[in-house]
């Protein structure tokens, strides 16, 4: 009989666990750069810590695990693991992203990758009959994000995995925003599956760190050699430190979004905010995909205020939710981002997909939520005096 069937025993006891010379109950942090080999081409199976090392091996193994997939790989940001799946491909190569994907990634593409010859378009994934149409020749995968951030837009995942296994491309998802514990696209048809792992799965916002997991074997040897070749690895250090956050991700997750479900509530029903986005409100579009393909709505949520509120105000207001990047950590943060996270697009752009100057993205901390909605409450009432 398997140890463990439930993803909650998973995420402590999964992967590589513990360390079989001690029996410590953690994997210790193997911080050396080197191993001293026996004779000539003989060594006990670690050579150079780009290539591979125990502490970091271990939380690759955890991450394979909990995202169903054949390999895992960490890195040393989200975008060194973004960077690196999209290394896979070559000159020519064209590849299509959700709108309002996060901002480094439509960076990379448009600033990086394109000088190398990769074009990108930017498309809307969530409509797969519309897509399909876009999936030319030279369209190699399609890079979702779902929800997708800022305005939290839900891709049906297995509708856009149908697509690209027709065309014999393939399927990216970035899961930053659920985490394994509320959805696993490599379930839904998705080749590769990738992570900042500096939100949620770290946890505390004391780490930047990316993961990648591909559902086939073959990929991950692509992977494996990118990542040896181009060493944006991920250190033991903050290797063992992702280990010890995803241990508590369950628990997390569920006050999260428990909290986030809250804040939607109190901020659909206040007469100051316009428009809530939060894919675990009824109303909300992808409102019936989100729930088919994930355990629940998250802990993101964007908002607009009425004209008569002043944004900057709002924020400039706010006593225990810190204005800040990034999202995912056990505090709560609020963020602008039309210049925040997403002021690397282009104002044009930025107007199409919908980002206003008026949206307000939270991200919902574990705090107490009585907290939480009256550091709210004050925020608004003061940026509408
Ligand atoms: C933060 C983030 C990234 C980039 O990850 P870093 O760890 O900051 O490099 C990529 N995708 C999403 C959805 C993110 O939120």
């Amino acid at each position: 009989m398997a140890k463990y069937s439930h993803i909650e025993s998973a995420l402590i006891h999964g992967g590589i666990y513990g360390d079989p010379l001690t029996g410590a109950v953690n994997v210790p942090i193997y911080q050396t750069s080197t191993y001293e080999q026996q004779a000539l081409g003989q060594n006990k199976g670690w050579e150079y810590s780009r290539t591979g090392n125990p502490t970091r091996a271990a939380l690759e193994a955890l991450i394979a695990e909990l995202e169903h997939g054949a390999a895992g790989f960490a890195f040393a940001s989200g975008m060194a693991a973004l960077t690196a799946v999209l290394s896979l491909f070559s000159q020519g190569d064209k590849i299509l992203i959700s709108q309002n994907v996060y901002g480094g990634t439509f960076r990379v593409l448009d600033k990086v990758f394109k000088n190398f010859g990769l074009s990108y378009s930017i498309e809307d994934t969530a409509n797969a009959e519309t897509l399909a149409d876009k999936i030319t020749p030279e369209v190699k995968a399609i890079l979702i994000e779902t929800p997708a951030n800022p305005l939290l837009t839900v891709t049906d995942i297995k509708a856009v995995a149908d697509l690209t296994k027709a065309r014999g491309i393939k399927l990216i998802a970035d899961n930053t925003f659920m985490t394994p514990y509320l959805q696993n696209p490599i379930d839904f048809g998705a080749d590769i599956v990738v992570h900042s792992a500096t939100k949620y799965l770290g946890g505390h916002s004391d780490l930047v760190a990316g993961l990648a997991v591909v559902k086939e074997k073959e990929l991950g040897e692509k992977i494996a050699f990118i990542q040896n070749a181009t060493g944006g690895v991920l250190g033991p250090f903050d290797s063992f430190l992702l280990i010890r956050g995803i241990k508590t991700l369950g628990v997390r997750m569920d006050r999260h979004a428990q909290n986030a479900e809250r804040a939607a509530l109190y901020l659909k029903s206040h007469p100051a905010v316009k428009r809530v986005y939060y894919p675990g409100l009824e109303d909300a579009q992808g409102y019936a995909v989100n729930k088919r393909q994930a355990k629940n709505g998250g802990a993101m949520i964007s908002f607009e205020l009425t004209e008569k509120y002043d944004v900057a105000r709002f924020f400039s207001s706010l006593r225990l939710i810190a204005l800040a990047e990034s999202l995912g950590g056990v505090e709560s943060l609020a963020c602008h981002p039309a210049t925040m996270t997403h002021a690397s697009f282009p104002e044009k752009i930025r107007q199409e997909i919908g980002i206003t100057d008026g949206l307000i993205r939270l991200s919902v901390g574990i705090e107490n939520i009585e907290d939480l909605l009256a550091d709210l409450e004050q925020a608004i009432e003061r940026s509408g005096e």
